[in-house]
């Protein structure tokens, strides 16, 4: 079959490193980056890293609003499906990048495979809610990195084939992790001695978009125990900036402030860490891999089994709340919740029987 793969964003670049091999292995795959990550930190770096084939056709349609991007990516992509004339399209995860795949693909009568499907955080404030609950609902085949996205999906009578295959970022994370242990460079770059330090991401809208709680993040961070290492993601970098809040950020002792870094770097960082603090949902999974307690910024995840096996805690931009999250024993039992490092073998099977 010829499959056409649409990304945009970092972590959608990782999934599709997983995916991209086995794919190729068996189908021709046309490699689209829509631009929604322009920035080369985010997105030229995890190419070469992870070995991620060059994209056959770059949009460069990033920026802007949600809604003005999602139209500017439709429009795009409804002539090049018609050029390319794919068997079906894949895409991953919950951004824009996503929703315009799988609409594009659908409208043009194509099979949608949507991998990381069925993924919830019950809250439609998100837009990355609003991509992933649309992209199921446009899907013919769903693939699940858990059992409990699938019931999601279940409860949603989504009309598409449901199939839990584990999840493609744990394939990566589960082959870079152990190199990612004993990278003594990484921590001492940063003056930082493993397992003594925090490793802290903040990028979504909901935390650093409204000055108010990006005024709040700031004071949570200013109330860890030192040294926080906080990557930049470029988003949080510009509304920092906007806000005046950079400089006392950048200047504060006991904080680390750096560019958006490589996936191996960022990667020994995480697993060397004493705990992270994020509102990403890729880095709370690799955390619990690295068996590395996770703070969570924010009221929900849809990484819940993490929660449940008690390395993972929702507290919000409340500072105390991740001071007392921080204080606590990480439990002695570490269950296999997300896949055994093979999902993209298995998405590749299920696309077979597409
Ligand atoms: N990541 C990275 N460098 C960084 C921060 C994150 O390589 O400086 C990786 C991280 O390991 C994870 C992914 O980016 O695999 C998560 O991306 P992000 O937080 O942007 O997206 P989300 O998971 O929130 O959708």
């Amino acid at each position: 079959m010829r499959i056409l793969t649409v990304i945009g964003n970092r972590p959608q670049f990782i999934k599709a490193a997983a995916v991209s091999g086995p794919l190729r292995a068996r189908h021709e795959e046309v490699l689209v980056h829509t631009g929604q990550h322009y920035d080369d930190a985010l997105s030229r770096v995890f190419f070469s890293e992870l070995g991620l084939a060059r994209p056959d056709r770059e949009l460069g349609v990033g920026g802007g609003s949600n809604t003005s991007q999602l139209a500017r990516m439709l429009a795009t992509l409804e002539p090049l499906l018609a050029q390319e004339r794919p068997d079906a399209a894949l895409v991953y995860g919950d951004t824009n990048s996503t929703l315009a795949g799988a609409l594009a693909a659908a409208q043009a009568g194509m099979p949608v495979i949507h991998v990381e499907a069925g993924m919830r955080s019950f809250d439609r404030t998100m837009p990355e809610e609003r991509n992933r609950v649309l992209a199921d609902h446009l899907a013919d085949l769903l693939l699940c990195s858990s059992g409990t996205s699938a019931a999601n999906l279940a409860a949603e009578s989504v009309t598409g084939r449901v199939e839990v295959v584990g999840d493609v970022m744990v394939d990566v994370a589960l082959r870079w992790q152990p190199a990612a242990r004993e990278n003594a460079e990484a921590p001492a770059r940063y003056g930082l001695t493993p397992g003594a330090y925090l490793l802290l991401t903040a990028h979504r809208a909901g935390n650093v978009d409204d000055p108010q709680r990006l005024r709040t993040l700031v004071h949570l961070i200013e109330t860890l125990p030192a040294p926080v290492l906080f990557p930049l993601h470029p988003r949080t970098r510009a509304r920092l900036e906007d806000a005046g809040l950079l400089d006392a950020l950048h200047t504060r002792a006991g904080v680390v402030l750096t560019e958006p870094l490589g996936y191996a770097e960022f990667t020994a960082l995480l697993c060397q860490a004493r705990a992270v603090l994020t509102d990403s949902g890729g880095v709370q999974k690799e955390a619990y891999l690295a068996e590395v307690p996770c703070v969570t910024l924010r009221t929900g995840t849809e990484w819940v089994e993490t929660v449940d096996a008690g390395w993972n805690a929702l507290v919000d931009l409340d500072a105390s709340a991740a001071l007392g999250a921080l204080a606590r024993t990480p439990p002695d039992q570490h269950p296999q919740l997300y896949g055994d490092g093979h999902a993209a073998e298995r998405c590749v099977a299920a696309i077979d029987r597409l």
